[in-house]
């Protein structure tokens, strides 16, 4: 399928898929700032009827989406996007450039209701940093998304989008829209269809394969000037089967159950941080570049 191919693009806007992850979880509570009780795997807190109904409620194209989404995501897809991608001899941009580079991606966002890219970034940022969290957390919200520009390089939405999950192993059913996983080509090859697959027990999701998309690369973008809790934060943010429905906790080891309760936190912010007000760019701009030259070099790989 090429990339170009118009049904690569069943989302209007890329937030089509993240107003769907908020109305999924819209009766959890904001998010509490303070992050001291440690991540447990915790069984869904909806009733299995309200469980189903985010089936119902999907729309049509975001359906397609995912049906996509958990067709192609397979363990070879994703060892491919890591050798095209993970080498990072796209570009070379600063942190700020990359803001506005994401910026130039055209959607079918409404202009006069919906945030930009960029808007969502600082605005998250601006969330964290009312809540007095440390610099690195607050530049954590700004960079988190910007692994997106993958999507201005071809990329179909299913592989820049969308929850993330380990391939190489069983599907867990609490991963939305389970069922089209049976046309994911993995769903036939015999080692992957033990819960652990090709994996140990409790290896450590540092050696587990995701689903491709702009988490992971982000992560790999970002990882040798932040900190592993921020890193976390990158890497696993559209992970909700792990961090919303307690899935998978027998790939984790006890530092990734220790190092998820930040990744809960980040989730928090990321779903919950849209207000009334749009953040001005030009106002915010000074102390945000200030806050990414203390971490990241004038010019990174991508
Ligand atoms: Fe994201
Ligand atoms: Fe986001």
């Amino acid at each position: 399928m090429a990339a170009s191919d118009p049904s690569n693009k069943p989302l209007q806007n890329l937030d089509e898929w993240e107003d769907f992850v908020k109305a999924r979880y819209a009766e959890e509570p904001p998010p509490p700032a303070p992050v001291d009780k440690p991540f447990v795997a915790t069984s869904p807190n909806k009733k299995q009827e309200e469980f189903r109904n985010y089936r119902a409620e999907a729309r049509p194209t975001v359906k397609e989406f995912y049906r996509l989404n958990h067709t192609y995501q397979t363990r070879d897809f994703v060892l491919q996007k890591k050798r095209q991608y993970l080498s990072r001899e796209k570009r070379t941009m600063g942190v700020w450039e990359a803001m506005e580079y994401l910026n130039t991606l055209v959607d079918d966002s409404d202009p006069d209701t919906d945030l930009s890219q960029i808007e969502h970034l600082l605005q998250t940022a601006e969330t964290i940093r009312a809540d007095g969290h440390p610099r690195w957390f607050i530049l954590t919200g700004l960079v988190h998304d910007l692994g997106k520009i993958l999507c201005l390089w071809g990329e179909p939405q299913w592989a820049v989008v969308g929850d993330t999950f380990p391939v190489g192993c069983a599907f867990s059913d609490r991963v939305v829209f389970p069922e089209f996983f049976a046309f994911n080509p993995d769903s036939r090859v015999p080692e992957y269809q033990a819960r652990t697959g090709i994996y140990e027990e409790n290896c450590g999701l540092d050696g587990v394969d995701m689903s491709w998309g702009h988490d992971e690369y982000i992560y790999h973008v970002a990882k040798d000037y932040l900190p592993e809790e921020a890193l976390y934060m990158l890497r696993y943010h559209s992970f909700y089967a792990a961090h919303k429905e307690g899935e998978y906790d027998y790939l984790m080891n006890d530092h990734d159950k220790e190092m998820f309760r930040w990744v809960k936190a980040f989730s928090s912010y990321d779903l919950y941080s849209k207000s009334a007000e749009r953040p001005d760019i030009k106002k915010l701009k000074p102390y945000y570049q200030e806050l990414i030259n203390e971490s990241f070099p004038a010019k990174l790989n991508w």
